[in-house]
């Protein structure tokens, strides 16, 4: 696994400079669904430090057995309204609130805490039926929303695209997610809104990654190359 992980660094050092970027503005979120605590053991000690899950009672459970580890946990998957206590206590980051409905409740639950949590806004921008994330026009509207909820911090965007085997094809929806964050970002007066500042995007997954990287990739979530076909 160590070597699997120094080759994607590479390959990331690679595409970064590429493109004039910081290799350090990268951040490898390791996605771990279905994979045993034995084998993030190793991931983590192979220089992993994000752990990307797509389940609730999954990451509880490997959160408990891992607390150990000095790592940061992040929330990928679809979540549920009536799991966000749960969320809350254990991600560092939630990829995926596409709803003033989900936001409120993890505002109400952060509060409770007494933390602030840290948010993207997932953007379903292949208007897909089967998949999670608000439309690319109303992503604005939702947003601005987000200035009222004094328990979380919205940090930029995340995209799952539909799928080609040419990645190729990904890289407008990877563009698409950038300019959309840049527009969003300009049209915020930071001296009024305290709460959000887009800066991220989590966008890349293990076919496409490079090209998620030329086009602002600040999360790349990296599941089968790190640790194989999922089974
Ligand atoms: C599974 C998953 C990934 C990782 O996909 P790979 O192709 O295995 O790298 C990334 N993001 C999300 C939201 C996922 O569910």
């Amino acid at each position: 696994m160590k070597h699997r992980i120094n080759e994607i660094n590479g390959r990331i050092r690679k595409a970064a400079s590429s493109c004039n970027r910081e290799t350090e503005s990268v951040h490898i979120v390791a996605v771990t669904k279905t994979v045993s605590v034995e084998r993030i053991r190793v991931a983590i000690e192979s220089g992993i430090s994000i752990i990307g899950e797509n389940y609730i009672r999954d990451a509880r459970e490997k959160y408990l057995l891992l607390s150990s580890h000095p790592v940061a946990w992040h929330f990928i998957g679809h979540l549920q309204t009536n799991k966000a206590k749960y969320a809350v206590k254990m991600f560092d980051l939630i990829h995926s609130v596409d709803s003033v409905k989900l936001a409120e409740e993890l505002d109400i639950q952060a509060k409770k805490i007494d933390k602030v949590q840290n948010i993207l806004i997932q953007v379903n921008l292949g208007k897909e039926k089967t998949k999670s994330g608000i439309n690319e026009e109303d992503a604005p509207d939702l947003i601005n929303k987000m200035s009222r909820f004094k328990n979380l911090f919205v940090k930029g965007l995340m995209v799952i695209p539909p799928f080609f085997d040419d990645p190729e094809r990904v890289r407008p929806y990877f563009s698409a997610l950038r300019n959309l964050r840049d527009r969003i970002g300009s049209s915020l007066d930071s001296c009024l809104v305290k709460n959000i500042a887009m800066d991220e995007l989590s966008m890349g997954m293990s076919g496409d990654f490079e090209i998620a990287i030329e086009e602002g990739a600040t999360y790349i979530r990296i599941g089968t190359a790190i640790f194989g076909e999922r089974k």
